[in-house]
């Protein structure tokens, strides 16, 4: 048959969950957090579920979870976005990036990535008919080269997309990233599509910088969230798309026929915990940072060179002192072979530069990743 994603296989993130499955390996590659989410939020899933909630929600989410996200962001960013024109609760970030692509996207448009790019943004812009256009973050810090950002924009350029805390690196953008990209934005009439499904994990006492702080790049944005990030809970595939009314309303019309509506009864849970707890993601930082610096502390001693995550639960080690193997094989094998499983990044990138790196994820508990590191310092 005619496939239309030929060069497109099952995801690393699938296949390294499942080879870790198979060999039981302890599982840090796949990002998930394997302890339990807050007890009240699984009982409000319960109790909306026995209560029979469980019909379809309306197209753009149940009301009282956009309200509580209108409150949420009001309290962690200083803005007010309209919960009727604005938010849209999505099944997933997934599902929102998509539908954002699919709705602003046309035939031949050119969007800009960041490699390493999560993989989920390419096949979007390629099934939507447009052409990805990879801009590789500075080798080692991962930081934007603004410059070759720039020189990568052409006539046909529509929209960048931009993912801070990035994943698979670790790296934060700062304020001064924004204001060069709402210059860029502006001169250039680009659309963003601003992944920030990591929002809240930011360490070091930095603080996450969000493309709605920013009015002339609010305007353009569709900015992209993950209530499976921010409340541990990535299997009940909930997020939420902020994008001024025009953009939403674009948005929805993909949202529509696509999912149609986000899960009733987890929105309504998601609702009620916020409404109970509203400072909840503010314990987040303290609690992941904890976890990265035990990761630290137990490779210390390692062969690995390692510098500090910024954000997202994720942490790059540099493996350049032990071999010279490529990242997707040495994953691999060291699954089967010393059973810890991790994530090659030379997969994110469409031209690999010379780098060695395996992304570990840290959302894991203190005994597993300590076992983990145990293993990690015998290579
Ligand atoms: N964007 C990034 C950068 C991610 O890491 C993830 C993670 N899983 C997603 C989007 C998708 O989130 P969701 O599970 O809500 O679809
Ligand atoms: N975003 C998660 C990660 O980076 C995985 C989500 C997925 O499996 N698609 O590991």
């Amino acid at each position: 048959i005619h496939s239309k994603l030929p060069d497109i296989g099952t995801t690393i993130f699938t296949r390294m969950s499942a080879l870790a499955r198979e060999h039981g390996a302890i599982n840090l590659s796949q990002g998930f957090p394997d302890f339990p989410a807050p007890e009240g939020l699984r009982r409000a899933l319960a109790h909306h579920a026995l209560e029979g909630h469980n019909q379809y929600a309306p197209m753009i989410g149940e009301p009282a979870l956009r309200e509580q996200v209108a409150a949420q962001l009001q309290r962690f960013r200083g803005v007010t976005p309209d919960p009727v024109e604005e938010i849209t609760i999505v099944p997933g970030a997934t599902e929102g990036i998509f539908c954002a692509i699919m709705a602003l996207v046309d035939r031949d448009d050119e969007v800009i990535l960041l490699d390493p790019s999560y993989d989920s943004y390419e096949p979007a812009v390629r099934l939507a008919g447009g052409r990805a256009i990879h801009v590789p973050l500075i080798e080692d810090t991962f930081a934007v080269d603004w410059d070759h950002v720039s020189g990568a924009l052409s006539s046909r350029t529509r929209m960048i997309v931009i993912n801070s805390p990035h994943n698979p690196t670790g790296a934060v953008l700062s304020h001064s990233d924004l204001e060069t990209l709402e210059e860029l934005a502006e001169l250039r009439d680009l659309l963003v599509v601003s992944d920030e499904v990591y929002e809240h994990l930011v360490f070091d006492g930095a603080r996450h910088h969000s493309v709605l702080e920013y009015p002339a790049l609010r305007s353009r944005s569709v900015t992209v969230y993950s209530f499976g990030k921010t409340y541990g809970v990535t299997g009940w595939k909930t997020g939420y798309c902020v994008a001024p009314p025009a953009l939403t309303a674009e948005l929805r019309k993909v949202h529509q026929f696509n999912c149609f509506v986000g899960v009733t009864p987890v929105q309504l849970a998601l609702a009620d915990f916020m409404a109970e707890d509203p400072d909840y993601p503010g314990t987040l930082p303290g609690f992941y940072q904890a976890k990265r610096d035990l990761l630290h502390r137990a490779l210390a001693n390692s062969r690995f060179r390692l510098r500090p995550s910024a954000g997202t639960y994720f942490q790059l080690l540099d493996y350049s002192d032990i071999t010279d193997e490529p990242d997707h094989s040495l994953c691999e094998r060291w699954t089967v072979e010393q059973g810890v499983a991790s994530i090659p990044i030379s997969i994110f990138y469409q031209a690999p530069p010379q780098q060695h790196y395996l992304r570990l994820c840290f959302a894991k508990q203190d005994e597993q990743l300590l076992r983990a590191a145990e293993t990690l310092c015998r290579i």
